[in-house]
């Protein structure tokens, strides 16, 4: 900095010139005011306030004025850099305004878009029913049996005292593995499992078994050649057809609501005897709709009863077979579709909907458990 000096004219030294001093300041004030944004202003700021900026370079000369000529052009000065400052300062908050409007609007969120876009599956509801009718039979301290799908055929038929020549043998119509005298099958139901439990399992045997089973049907609305089947077996001593009553009603009102209940009524199966078909208590009408032509009911046809699955006391001809001693132990067993369960559950009318994968069947049951 220069040191003062008496013999200085303030009117000549340009920077300190009452109209530069003013340029100076208009320069400034249109800068700030052509700034449209912060980056903008940021760079005017530096122009215009910053050490190399005209009105600090101003400033810095002052101090080389003869002292009589201080006060005045210090005055003149000091007001144009007030008057850049309040006008860079009210600028800024202009623009902050404006960002922070911008910015809400730009990175505005739309809470009613999905805010998931990879679309999700479900599980299937032949997987979430078997798991609910597992559950029902696990509650009740019963265990969850498996077995293979290629099935060996003793197990599959003659273990069920289904021998070669029993025309239940020729009316399932079955999936043999080449090559034909391998004595492997697709299993036809879910049986051989509970041979299966008998022969590695020693009684009391309490076991559920759900799984795929295989015929040779084409796929049409009520058939279709892979179906899933689940089963029920238990051998214990003196066991009775009230036992296995009593447990159709449980698994019934679990499944279908409290208070429905089966209806047995006899027929035939060579692995068990006596036998029975197995009816539930429609769980919609609850057999209101018979005899009622003003009120009736879809799932039933309203007959009250729906068709459900076939049960009965073990053969003691399969016990034999097992290995299980019929002379100290009875058991039954029971058995029913699940397609079938599904369908009248749910009013799904064709069976093409639960075999072809389409995702948009499944995610309608998502929520199942
Ligand atoms: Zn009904």
């Amino acid at each position: 900095m220069s040191a003062p000096n008496s013999d200085y004219d303030p009117v000549q030294v340009t920077p300190l010139d009452p109209d530069q001093v003013a340029r100076m300041v208009s320069d400034a004030l249109a800068a700030f005011a052509a700034a449209g944004d912060l980056d903008a202003l940021k760079e005017a700021r530096l122009a215009h306030t910053g050490d190399r900026s005209p009105l600090a370079l101003a400033n810095r000369e002052i101090g080389a004025l003869p002292p009589a000529a201080r006060k005045e052009v210090g005055q003149r000065v000091g007001a144009a850099r007030r008057d850049v400052a309040a006008a860079l300062a009210a600028r800024q908050i202009a623009l902050e305004a404006e960002r922070d409007e911008r910015v809400l609007v730009e990175e505005a969120v739309d809470v009613t878009l999905p805010w998931d876009r990879a679309p999700q599956g479900a599980r299937h509801p032949l997987t979430t029913i078997q798991e609910r009718v597992a559950d029902v039979f696990v509650a009740m301290g019963w265990e969850v049996a498996e077995g293979p799908e290629v099935e060996a055929e003793w197990l599959n038929f003659d273990a069920l005292n289904i021998g070669p020549d029993h025309p239940a043998r020729t009316m399932q119509d079955t999936f043999f593995v080449e090559n034909e005298d391998s004595g492997l099958v697709l299993r036809t139901h879910t049986s051989p499992v509970q041979a299966r439990s008998m022969l590695t399992r020693t009684p009391p045997i309490y076991v559920i078994c759900p799984g795929r089973t295989f015929r040779t049907d084409e796929l049409d609305a009520t058939h279709t050649p892979v179906f899933s089947q689940v089963e029920g077996l238990a051998i214990d001593e003196g066991l009775t057809m009230a036992h296995l009553k009593g447990t159709l009603d449980h698994f019934a009102s679990s499944m279908f609501g409290a208070g429905i209940t089966t209806r047995l009524r006899p027929s035939y199966f060579p692995f068990t005897e006596p036998s029975a078909e197995m009816d539930l208590q429609c769980f919609v009408c609850r057999g209101a709709s018979v005899g009622d032509p003003d009120n009736p009911c879809r799932t039933c046809g309203s007959e009250g009863w729906i068709e459900w699955g076939g049960c009965g006391m073990v053969n003691p001809r399969v016990l034999v077979a097992c290995g299980v001693d019929p002379a100290r132990y009875t058991g039954f067993a029971f058995g029913m579709g699940l397609e079938r369960t599904l369908m009248f559950r749910h009013g799904i009318a064709d069976m093409h909907d639960m075999v072809e994968g389409d995702v948009r069947f499944a995610a309608a049951f998502g929520m199942e458990i």
